[in-house]
């Protein structure tokens, strides 16, 4: 569908490791550790897979391999030291990312990153603050060149330090000082290093530019599931913000001024001040999985093939759902408009007062393109629903 960045995460065992079942159940689970590979996928992977170095492997299209169990220890951190305490591996989950630290990721890397660590956060109870890169946590022992023990190791995944990079992953709380080098455990070997993990300008200090658009589409993945309203900001345009709805009717504008204005009544595009709102006006304004038809148009204009899948939904404007696998090619052509249509989804429900959303779809009630259908009401996605309040009834359309 349209918007490529919206799925959930894809997972694969292509390359799960052998090693899984010699290695040591963690006690405890307190970080989770950020790499990058500095290597191409396919030796990365099988590196990682063949000696059991990572729980995870982000892929460039946004993949997910899974490589060692994450209940077991993976060997993924080697000489480490977080507030005195050695060998993070025992209490740490790694994250490998296919690329290198002195570049950027992917937006589906950082999408797909941002969901994974938000999963394993929930999981274990892992706070922001305590999601690192490698070379953070990693430090060397005396060598010719540092005649005491150091942090500086390595720079390996450095730029998950820098908070512009930590906005993308939906991470805000973060390390302002090395508890190590305060406490004279360690001492810095590497001081541009410390600078892009500490200092307040470390996106500055990066070899690359943390793409703007990327940073828009990673924030509206994680707003999708809130309110619809957005901020312009300082160096953002309206695309940045709306993307394709930017000048669409169902947008709207309203300035510091307390002026509004439709999408399609903006003009000046180039002079939007910062602080303006931008409130995206229905599902279908970001990319939505939802379409909406047309006065005069043919569902297959809109969905081609798809129009008689059994994972196909019609919800008809007076309330009402139809699977498309029930339908006939006259009671398609007579589709209202208005109907919205969801490709590539499963049904569930009714919601009672003993089976609630989060037993309908354990894993997907509350993702951001989930979508509920409450007797007599429009469809809307999850993010717009009261979630204590869900009234009998209602169902679930949530992706297959
Ligand atoms: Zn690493």
């Amino acid at each position: 569908m349209a918007c490529g960045l919206c799925h959930a995460l894809s997972y694969s065992d292509a390359y799960a490791s052998p090693r899984t079942r010699e290695r040591a159940r963690r006690a405890s689970t307190q970080f989770i550790i950020l790499h990058t590979t500095e290597g191409e996928a396919k030796p990365s992977l099988r590196k990682l897979s063949k000696n059991g170095e990572a729980h995870y492997c982000v892929d460039r299209d946004g993949k997910v391999y899974r490589i060692v169990e994450r209940s077991r220890v993976a060997y993924h951190c080697g000489v480490s030291m977080w507030r005195g305490r050695r060998n993070l591996d025992d209490v740490s989950i790694g994250i490998e990312v296919v690329g290198y630290h002195d570049r950027a990721l992917t937006s589906r890397q950082y999408v797909a990153l941002r969901e994974l660590v938000l999963t394993l956060q929930k999981i274990y109870g892992i706070k922001d603050a305590n999601v690192m890169p490698h070379a953070q946590v990693a430090y060397g022992t005396p060598n010719r060149w540092h005649p005491r023990s150091h942090r500086g190791r390595k720079r390996c995944g450095m730029g998950y330090a820098v908070p512009a990079v930590r906005r993308l992953l939906g991470l805000e709380e973060r390390w302002l000082v090395d508890p190590d080098v305060r406490a004279k455990r360690l001492v810095v070997g590497d001081v541009y290093l410390s600078q892009v993990l500490y200092a307040k300008n470390g996106e500055q200090l990066l070899p690359y530019k943390v793409p703007r658009s990327t940073a828009a589409a990673a924030e509206r993945v994680v707003a999708s599931a809130g309110p619809r309203t957005y901020v312009i900001k300082k160096g953002q345009t309206a695309w940045d913000v709306a993307r394709d709805a930017y000048n669409a009717p169902s947008t709207t504008y309203v300035f510091p001024d307390g002026r509004r204005l439709p999408g399609d009544k903006v003009r000046d595009w180039e002079g939007l001040v910062v602080g303006t709102k931008v409130i995206l006006g229905d599902a279908d304004a970001a990319g939505s999985p939802v379409q909406t038809l047309a006065k005069g148009s043919h569902p297959r204009r809109l969905i081609g093939e798809a129009v008689f899948a059994p994972d196909t939904w019609y919800i008809r404007p007076t309330g009402g759902s139809v699977q498309g696998s029930r339908l006939t090619e006259r009671s398609l052509a007579a589709m209202p408009p208005g109907t919205k249509i969801l490709v590539g989804y499963a049904k569930g429900g009714p919601v009672t007062s003993r089976r609630l959303p989060a037993q309908i779809c354990p894993t997907q009630w509350d993702a951001p393109d989930t979508f509920y259908l409450i007797p007599g009401q429009p469809l809307r996605p999850s993010g717009e629903i009261d979630m204590r309040r869900v009234p009998p009834g209602t169902v679930v359309f949530y992706r297959n």
